[in-house]
């Protein structure tokens, strides 16, 4: 059972049990990409489960927990119910922060952060690549199956560190579709019911090791200055994560040691609309946790400032991948006591 007790302590770090959580072990056993030795050393690499990683973007922590003039308590009840019966929140007022390392507080610095754990990846919203591996291409290099979908297009240039995402799954933006308005985005970008479709459908029928789905329509309308349409993309998002819970329930033991992880890129200036360098506000984010693994419930305390670079290590750790460190030193966000540090 040393694995066990490898991966609680790792893992679990991010999300636990913290402040009144249960700090109970997994109910299911980790699932690995193949059948695990009979023995494993102590320090051989914890198994691997399944890990779904989805971005709202530019959602204000202030919404997430309604302490905010714009969303009302009660918006995300698919999501507070499922908070309630198997999930933790990092970054609640008065619970310790998680922010975006910037300086610039923009979308695609924000994901490449999440993707590769590392800050200073990239710019501004024109990087074409970034210089470190991502999670998707670590997860096909150790043989899993990663799949990126995005409403976002340009979410699709930092899947991987190339140009072709050779046996990543990558589905972002429309494609040109001219079948699909990019509306409220512009260009390339997808309706966020149309990416939840193609990421729902993708995640039951590959069955992939890591999806990443990224929504993007709440920025868009922010920065409309629509905080109707806003509020209404937050309330889609929250179906959109009842959906996948269901999915999960759906796939059996695999579906139950899946672990969900919900960030958002970057937060919001005071005024709202707008976010960036400029308004250091807009650095402040979220983090949802759900999932078996996740022992700790409801809105969790950290005791020290965490990052975006940090998902990416939780998500080594849970994909049984490499072990890597985030620029503090720290390594997940949740200890072996199921204690967020
Ligand atoms: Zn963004």
């Amino acid at each position: 059972m040393r694995w066990l007790a490898a991966t609680l302590g790792a893992l679990v770090s991010l999300v636990l049990s913290c402040a009144g959580g249960e700090g109970a072990a997994p109910r299911t056993a980790p699932r690995a990409f193949t059948e695990p030795p009979v023995t494993q050393p102590v320090d051989a690499p914890t198994p691997r489960s399944p890990l779904v990683l989805v971005t709202i973007d530019g959602v204000r922590w202030q919404d997430v927990f309604a302490e905010g003039d714009v969303v009302a308590r009660g918006a995300w009840p698919e999501t507070d119910a499922w908070l309630r019966d198997e999930g933790a929140a990092v970054g609640a007022p008065g619970r310790g922060e998680i922010r975006a390392s910037g300086p610039h507080f923009v979308s695609l610095p924000g994901y490449a952060e999440i993707l590769t754990g590392r800050a200073g990846q990239c710019a501004d919203n024109d990087c074409k690549r970034v210089e470190h591996a991502t999670l998707l291409e670590e997860v096909r290099d150790a043989g899993g199956k990663a799949a990126l979908v995005s409403s976002w297009d340009r979410l699709g240039r930092i899947a991987t560190r190339a140009s072709k995402h050779n046996d990543v799954i990558v589905s972002a933006g429309r494609h040109g579709d001219p079948g699909v308005s990019p509306f409220p985005g512009e260009g390339d970008f997808r309706p966020d019911r149309h990416t939840a479709e193609v990421g729902l459908e993708l995640l039951e029928r590959e069955r992939p090791d890591l999806l990443f789905l990224g929504l993007g329509e709440p920025d868009e309308y922010a920065h409309h200055g629509d905080r109707a349409g806003y509020a209404r993309s937050l309330r889609y998002a929250d179906a959109v994560l009842g959906r996948l819970r269901r999915a999960l329930s759906r796939m059996g033991p695999r579906g139950a040691d899946t672990t969900v992880l919900v960030v958002a890129d970057h937060g919001r200036s005071a005024g709202f609309n707008d976010h960036g360098g400029h308004a250091p506000e807009s650095a402040r984010v979220w983090l949802l946790a759900f999932g078996a693994r996740v022992t700790a419930r409801g809105r969790v305390a950290s005791p020290r400032p965490r990052s975006l670079s940090d998902v990416a290590p939780t998500a080594r750790e849970l994909l049984g991948l490499t072990r890597t460190r985030s620029a503090d030193g720290l390594t997940e966000l949740f200890g072996a006591d199921g204690a967020p540090r």
